[in-house]
């Protein structure tokens, strides 16, 4: 278990626990505010994060940007991101199970670091390996799920948004959700000590 972010940063970005190691650019190790109470997870970085370096930055991120801008929230200040698998599956191709199984260590590793309240998973993926085996995303997005201390709420994921853009609203009512809730527990603004 690591103490500090640096540590954890910097063994993450030497892992070749899998073969994903060797077709990466960048390991895609997480973004935004460490102090947040607030963890977004999606499913592994695609050819635009892959090459900065940063979870979602391609067409799905402009898109995630905009929704938490209209409830007023941003990856800057009030969330956390970071992604079920660091480095991208080549064609953007799901994770493997076993890919998933080696690489959740560093998200779990963040996780205990960031001590969230509130983790949303961005997808069928992330909310698959995080809530449960059998989630149904289009059914079960919006809800909270209470495990241990934390409530996980699974969302549509952003790139899945761009193909059906008429789900947008639903998706958006997510995030509305989890904005009422951040102010109901008052760590709306950034958490600083
Ligand atoms: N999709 C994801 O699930 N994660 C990213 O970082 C980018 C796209």
């Amino acid at each position: 278990m690591y103490k500090n972010w640096e540590n954890l940063e910097s063994d993450c970005k030497s892992c070749c626990k899998c073969n994903l190691f060797k077709t990466r650019n960048n390991v895609v190790f997480g973004v935004g505010n460490k102090r947040s109470k607030v963890l977004f997870v999606g499913e592994g970085p695609g050819e635009n994060e892959d090459l900065q370096g940063e979870p979602f930055v391609g067409r799905a991120g402009k898109l995630l940007d905009k929704m938490l801008n209209e409830v007023g929230l941003s990856r800057k200040e009030n969330i956390y991101i970071a992604n079920i698998v660091k480095c991208r599956p080549p064609n953007n191709r799901d994770p493997l199970p076993e890919e998933q199984e080696n690489c959740v260590i560093w998200l779990r590793e963040q996780f205990q670091l960031l001590n969230p309240v509130i983790v949303v998973c961005l997808g069928r993926i992330a909310a698959l390996k995080l809530i449960k085996p059998d989630i149904k995303i289009t059914k079960e997005h919006g809800l909270f799920f209470k495990k241990g201390q934390t409530v996980f709420m699974p969302t549509l994921h952003p790139a899945a948004l761009l193909r059906n853009p008429s789900m947008q609203q639903d998706a958006l009512k997510d995030f509305l959700k989890l904005k009422k809730f951040m102010e109901i527990k008052k760590f709306i603004i950034n958490r600083q000590i």
